[in-house]
């Protein structure tokens, strides 16, 4: 995972690359460290967050116009010093930044032992710069070469940046399955993991495909190769994004600031594609694929974590809508399964980041079998937005906070537009539910600004609950995977353990775990599962377990017997999900925070998995 960020050009480099690793550090924060050119090449890193690498290099030099920077994300090695990027060579000459896997290190590391080579940390980074050193030295080509070489041989995934004392002007790039961007200036160079560092100097990048080599020398257009040797124009688009969309705005962290932008972030996302007075869903993106969609005799949807809830919630959707049926599969298992496929599968992978490792090898799985795949990612320009056949993106703006929470919203408002698609198109749902349908999702940003007006009451609940050492999450139907939801936001963010479970399935095995200590959060809307929900809340009262129920305004049962009750606006079952996750966002937020864990960098975890 990791972020990455280089510098190239005249201006101060230490400068541009530190605040570019704070911006990525949602990335990776087991270390962080900086190599300058300036004479040779200097050094500075240490265990732990870009404010310690701060610390570590305050009073020392720091002076130079070219250098790389990592925030890491621990695969190869125990988060410390000596492991913290950039590594060295041993010559002392070079020094390489890596995001990914090197897979088959160990070997290459054994041929480079028996040659002499001597190695300080654990890492596959260290290996690999060694053996671009080693190439470099015995077969006398030039350092792009090297690199080259050397790539042909590894196996694994790579984002990585390499700069030479020998040669301060010039800066080596090459990716493999991890996202590299370089931002181009007047005569200078950005680089980094994602586009977040960079626009507030240039918005004119290249996302480097895989297996692409750049060598970016100062005051120079740059030369792109492939590994093969193939030379490459440079494909330069502008961005979009604006700064104020990526720093806080006043909140205290991004997660809450981007829990709050969630009325906005949904209306983006429908922005242009519900067209009410003709009474259709627009979806420009899954045009050409409209009859495939239509004809489908079944979708498959791939996805991670978060994302995989959304997936869930859509699988309820198109089977409920559309009646085409559906399997949600975890990413990293699918691709390691030998999944029955066909042709007239659809396929639809969903990521927020666009550049998820597991969920990227699923559709190349899925699309080597020939089904067409249709990807659901918030970040334009992603890996996954590049490898799919088409697609609807998320307009969610840039997401900082680890724990996922507008890009869950954002991309259950695609897919509900999705589904309402196909069901119009094959005429699965009468007309009149339809449009109110379409009527009712085009009121969800309203609601939800309705659902902050509990935040209060949340935050007493949270203060009551905080030092609680478990929590069970309870749904049916569409609030299902809004359960398991809950239950992850909790779990990643506070540290609590917290399971999420079909209603009617706790009395096969949870129930057990019940008592006066456990609090049991119900989402127990009206709709066609009511009555039943209510019978599961008094299954859990009878044992003394606390109910913290998430209803319909207005309610009256579940307000008799819960413990705490939180209200959400009425709305149709199938679009609950919308609403009944805002309160749990809020409370696994809030109970961190009391908890005073680190809520935008939950320990263990990174934004975007980009290793599988
Ligand atoms: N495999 C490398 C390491 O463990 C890079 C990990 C990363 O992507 O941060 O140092």
């Amino acid at each position: 995972m990791c972020g990455i960020v280089g510098y190239l050009g005249e201006k101060d480099a230490y400068q541009i690359i530190v605040k570019g690793l704070q911006r990525l550090e949602y990335r990776g924060y087991d270390s962080a460290g900086v190599a300058l050119i300036n004479g040779g090449v200097n050094l500075y890193k240490c265990k732990g967050k870009v404010s310690d690498l701060i610390e570590h290099a305050s009073g020392k030099d720091k002076s130079g116009t070219a250098g790389i920077g990592h925030t890491r994300w621990a695969t190869h090695g125990e988060p410390n010093d000596v492991n913290a990027h950039p590594h060295k060579s041993m010559s002392g000459n070079l020094a390489l930044i890596h995001n990914g896997i090197i897979e088959n290190y160990a070997s290459v590391k054994a041929s480079l032992v028996e040659k002499g080579f001597k190695f300080q940390s654990e890492t596959d980074t260290e290996v690999l710069v060694n053996f671009i050193e080693s190439i470099y030295i015995e077969e006398s080509v030039d350092l792009p070469e090297a690199v080259r070489k050397a790539l042909n041989h590894v196996v694994g995934a790579y984002a990585i940046a390499l700069i030479d004392k020998n040669n301060p002007n010039q800066l080596i790039v090459a990716k493999k399955s991890s996202p590299l961007v370089v931002g181009v200036g007047e005569g200078e160079f950005y680089l980094a993991s994602d586009a977040t560092p960079i626009i507030e100097y240039t918005k004119n990048v290249l996302y480097l495909e895989d297996e692409e080599i750049a060598v970016l020398t100062k005051g120079e257009e740059m030369r792109l190769f492939n590994i093969k040797k193939e030379n490459k124009t440079p494909y330069i688009q502008e961005l979009e994004m604006q700064l104020e969309a990526i720093e806080k705005g006043g909140y205290d962290h991004f997660m809450l600031k981007e829990i709050y932008e969630q009325p906005r972030s949904i209306e983006d996302s429908m922005r242009g594609r519900i067209l009410l007075k003709k009474g259709i869903v627009n979806l420009g993106g899954i045009a050409d694929y409209e009859q495939k969609l239509i004809n489908a005799k079944r979708i498959i949807i791939v996805a991670c974590g978060t994302s995989w809830h959304a997936g869930l919630v859509a699988e309820y959707l198109f089977e409920d809508y559309a009646r085409v049926p559906v399997e949600v599969e975890y990413a990293s298992e699918f691709r390691y399964r030998n999944p029955v496929l066909y042709e007239n599968d659809i396929v639809i992978a969903i990521s927020q980041s666009g550049e998820t490792a597991d969920t990227l090898a699923a559709i190349d799985l899925a699309k080597s079998k020939g089904a067409t795949v249709l990807g659901v990612c918030n970040v334009v320009g992603s890996s996954i937005s590049r490898a799919t056949h088409g697609g609807s993106y998320t307009h969610a703006g840039p997401e900082i906070g680890v724990a996922s929470t507008k890009a869950f919203t954002a991309q259950i408002t695609v897919l509900t537009l999705m589904a309402l698609h196909v069901a119009q198109k094959k005429g699965t749902m009468p007309a009149s539910r339809f449009r109110a349908l379409l009527h009712e999702l085009a009121g969800v940003p309203k609601l939800v600004e309705k659902c902050f007006e509990e935040d209060e009451k949340i935050q007493t609940i949270s203060a009551r609950f905080k030092d609680a050492k478990n929590f069970l999450y309870l749904g049916r139907g569409y609030s299902f995977p809004v359960a398991l939801e809950g239950a992850l936001k909790l779990k990643e963010i506070s540290y609590i353990h917290a399971e999420g479970y079909p209603a009617a399935e706790m009395k096969h095995g949870p129930i057990a775990l019940i008592d006066e200590e456990m609090p049991v959060v119900v989402v127990a809307n009206q709709g066609p599962s009511y009555e039943k929900v209510v019978s599961n809340i008094q299954e859990v009262k009878a044992r003394k377990g606390i109910v913290i129920a998430i209803v319909t305004e207005g309610d009256v049962d579940v307000k008799a017997m819960a413990d705490y009750t939180i209200e959400i606006p009425k709305i149709d079952e199938s679009l609950i999900p919308f609403l009944s996750v805002i309160p749990q966002q809020l409370l696994s937020y809030h109970i961190a925070v009391m908890r005073e864990c680190n809520v935008d960098q939950p320990r263990n975890l990174a934004k975007s998995v980009t290793v599988e």
